[in-house]
């Protein structure tokens, strides 16, 4: 997901989520939805084919979802979510009809008949239809959007992370738990194209004004990246030739359209380019990658990343970094795309490790600018998203209740993997943490914790108090020192009980090394001619003060 248009409107809309959060009791919906429930926990999802129609007339959908599972240990009831003012209509279970009980008001409770003997494969339908929710602010208050396009058709699509994707199709709408391959059929009218997720397998004339497109994604997907995006589409074909072999690229956009995305998708190949040498092999070879316009701004939807920043470079013509290289580059194909590899390929178990997804996300795009403008301008761009970061409540969220951290994840949790690199001290071994978190999470849903382990096991730093501090709590570390007499004195305030990070600063003419702060006062041999010379190296995501 994209940080929001203008980060006062967002950061409004999400403190008030949020200060609703901090003061916030969660409700027995947000448990439903949030935790893996006894009657989510037996049974372990291994493929959906949703077969959706969608009426533009009267903004209407109906359809079924055929859900494959294996039993991990036998269990009776079974969890499935929707949201009204859809309705669950009918669950079948080898032609035999089950009764669905509405649990709250998003899930359903299952009886099955049949013996579930543990390991085996079984398989479910459920049928449901209605007035889906209509979008109120696409991507980040989603649903379905129903607009019409310059040209006066129809320019429909789905966007729901955060909301679920329970708002437009029944599901087990929890992060933890993804199929290993999806089908997806989208009946339209004939004068519209559906554009979903993975490759298309086949058009199928109805013979009654629609059409039904087919298409298949082979490799596990997050529920909230399964789209539908119906219009008139014209279509570009391309090959990128990558570290895993030639990867297709496919482009839809509205025909009046077609030179500028011809244009401004040049810019795909660049990406590509840029995120395998940081982050390893595009992770979707088998389903390739696709840019689909939408009506609203853009969304990682996993090989088919949509695409509404009117090709133009920048968020929408402006730099959010404020320091001009943010209008090097389109910041929706640079950010959607980043998140192929963090959102798509380790996606987070629990939404309240969203930081996985958009503190990696927002650091890919100055990884992006390094590997185009040079390591200087990457760290100006990761510099200056500080004007925006918030601090005043923790990145990461409360666990099992559906609720995620705050906004700052974006540009705090880019500053914190920044800083972290410094930490580490050498870029190789850096790049390849970063290759290896996409190597070993390769098409996984992880924990944050599971992520910091990792980070911490292969860099050999000691990182606990520094994730800690950044992830869970709200303030900036301060580095209080003098210099007196040829002797820096310093120790860490405003931060947790023992935090210990080494931080790197001037303790002689140009040259930058290694301090290891704790709370307690400690002192160093100070060579600068000049107290006001001092400084902590730039990278470092921490406020000096001199007393
Ligand atoms: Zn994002």
């Amino acid at each position: 997901m994209t940080a929001a248009k203008t980060l006062v409107c967002f950061t409004l809309f999400f403190f008030a989520h949020l200060t609703n959060a901090q003061s916030l009791t969660f409700t027995k919906d947000d448990t439903l939805r949030g935790s893996i429930t006894p009657q989510r926990a037996w049974w372990d999802l291994t493929f959906y084919h949703l077969k959706v129609k969608v009426n533009p007339a009267d903004k209407s959908i109906s359809g079924s979802n055929e859900i494959q599972y294996t039993v991990l240990y036998p269990g009776n009831v079974l969890q499935i979510d929707l949201q009204p003012p859809l309705h669950l209509e009918r669950a079948e279970q080898d032609g035999q009809i089950l009764e669905a009980t509405q649990q709250g008001r998003n899930a359903y409770f299952i009886a099955l008949k049949k013996e579930q003997p543990k390991g085996s494969r079984q398989s479910l339908t459920v049928w449901y239809s209605g007035i889906p929710q209509a979008a109120r602010n696409a991507p980040w208050d989603g649903g379905f959007s129903w607009e019409v396009e310059d040209a006066g058709q129809p320019f429909i699509a789905t966007s729901c992370q955060g909301l679920g994707a329970s708002v437009w199709w029944p599901c087990k709408d929890h992060a933890y738990d993804e199929p290993d391959s999806q089908a997806i059929s989208v009946t339209v009218p004939n004068d519209l194209t559906d554009v979903s997720n993975g490759r298309l397998r086949r058009v199928t004339n109805n013979g009654d004004g629609t059409h039904t497109f087919d298409w298949f994604v082979a490799n596990p997907i997050n529920n909230y990246g399964v789209n539908v995006n119906i219009a008139r589409y014209a279509h570009i074909a391309d090959t990128f030739q990558g570290e895993k072999g030639l990867l297709s690229l496919d482009y839809y956009v509205l025909p009046q359209n077609l030179e500028k995305a011809k244009l401004q998708f040049q810019q795909v190949k660049l990406m590509l380019t840029a995120f395998e040498h940081w982050f390893g092999p595009y992770p979707f070879y088998e389903d390739g990658y696709k840019l689909v316009q939408v009506p609203y701004l853009g969304m990682e939807h996993q090989s088919s990343v949509t695409y509404g920043n009117r090709f133009m470079n920048g968020y929408l013509g402006r730099d959010l970094s404020g320091t001009g290289w943010g209008m090097k580059w389109d910041y929706i194909i640079v950010h959607e795309s980043g998140h192929e590899w963090f959102a798509n390929n380790i996606t987070y178990r629990d939404i309240a490790d969203m930081w996985i997804h958009e503190g990696f996300t927002n650091y890919s795009e100055a990884l992006y600018t390094e590997y185009y403008f040079g390591k200087q301008a990457g760290t100006d761009y990761i510099k200056g998203l500080r004007g925006i970061i918030r601090n005043t409540s923790p990145i990461v969220g409360t666990h099992g209740v559906n609720s995620e951290g705050s906004p700052d994840m974006y540009p705090k949790g880019a500053n914190l993997l920044h800083t972290i690199r410094q930490i580490v001290d050498d870029d190789e071994k850096w790049r390849s943490i970063l290759r290896g978190l996409n190597r070993d999470f390769y098409h996984q849903t992880v924990y944050g914790t599971q992520v910091e382990d990792y980070i911490t096991q292969h860099s050999g730093k000691k990182l606990q108090k520094v994730f800690d501090q950044y992830l869970r709590n709200s303030s900036i570390p301060i580095l209080e020192y003098t210099i007196k007499k040829g002797r820096l004195k310093y120790h860490w305030v405003n931060c947790i009980d023992g935090f210990d990070m080494p931080v790197k600063v001037t303790l002689s003419p140009g040259k930058n090394e290694f301090i290891y702060p704790t709370t307690k006062w400690k002192s160093s041999r100070c060579k600068l001619p000049n107290k006001d010379d001092f400084q902590v190296e730039e990278s470092f995501y921490v406020v000096a003060r001199r007393l």
